[in-house]
């Protein structure tokens, strides 16, 4: 990777070869080494990839979701990795060097703290709690911690304190957005990683990486309904733009 800070990204800009296939998204190098293309699939998965389906226009509802979001958090002064949507379901980021931990920030008891600690489910955490779990499918992302995290090398004390004050302040702005549509936002996770020295958030936010409850019914709207054979996954996803003020 180049060491020279760009200025802007590249008005124009070739797919070159495919990167890597997640779960959900593909990732693309381009003509230019600073950028990736991101490719929103339809691929829904659960269970660390055990079970997957096909679901019709989620790669577009992400992608339009995650745009708007990267966009208010930039507004909020939060560096993302976002550039430009390129069509419907591709988008233009920096490319990262990503740290492979996953930031978890909960507001209320949900998922694998329920599962963890046997809690009810909804139960407000406050103040809200901030876990690291290490991005590893076949382990099943195994929880650790920052002291972990500095001796195997996955990032400084100091990336580390700059991507949890981060992971809070995504909190706060996205609180208030959700808020705002009569939503509640339990949980979500962040990547980041590092783009010439300074952390990034990267990746994507959207319904399938947090969750996201109507605030009088505590009816789920986010990928808990796949998780949980719920069906109406894209409908709730859609629902959740119209709410948050998606165009
Ligand atoms: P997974 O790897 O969990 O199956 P995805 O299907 O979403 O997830 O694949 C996208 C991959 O691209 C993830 O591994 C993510 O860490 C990585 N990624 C996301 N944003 C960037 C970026 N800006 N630069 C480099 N890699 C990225
Ligand atoms: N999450 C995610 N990807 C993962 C693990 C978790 O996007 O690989 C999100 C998940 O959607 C939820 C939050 O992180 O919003 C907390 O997840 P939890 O630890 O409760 O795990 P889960 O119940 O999803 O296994």
């Amino acid at each position: 990777m180049p060491t020279s800070t760009p200025q802007s990204a590249p008005t124009n800009v070739e797919k070159k070869d495919l990167l890597y296939k997640g779960k959900a998204k593909s990732v693309y190098t381009t003509d230019h080494d600073d950028y990736l293309i991101l490719h929103f699939r339809n691929d829904t998965s659960a269970f660390n990839g055990e079970r997957v389906e096909q679901l019709e226009r989620k790669g577009e509802v992400n992608n339009r979701f995650n745009a708007f979001i990267m966009q208010k958090l930039a507004e909020a002064g939060v560096e993302t990795h976002f550039e430009r949507q390129l069509s419907s379901d591709e988008v233009l980021v920096k490319r990262l060097e990503m740290i492979p931990v996953e930031c978890v920030v909960r507001n209320y008891s949900a998922g694998s703290l329920v599962r963890r600690l046997g809690l009810e489910e909804g139960q407000a955490l406050n103040p809200p709690t901030y876990e690291l779990f290490f991005k590893d499918d076949a382990l099943g992302d195994p929880m650790v911690n920052e002291s972990l995290s500095v001796s195997l090398g996955w990032a400084t004390p100091e990336q580390l304190e700059q991507m949890k004050a981060l992971t809070f302040k995504v909190n706060d702005v996205l609180s208030g957005l959700f808020e705002a549509g009569d939503l509640m936002l339990v949980d979500f996770k962040l990547e980041f990683g590092v783009f010439h020295d300074r952390i990034v958030l990267g990746d994507e936010f959207s319904p399938d990486g947090c969750r996201i409850w109507d605030k009088a019914t505590k009816k789920k709207l986010d990928k808990d309904r796949f998780r949980q054979s719920f069906g109406d996954v894209y409908e709730s996803y859609e629902e959740v733009a119209e709410r948050i003020g998606v165009l």
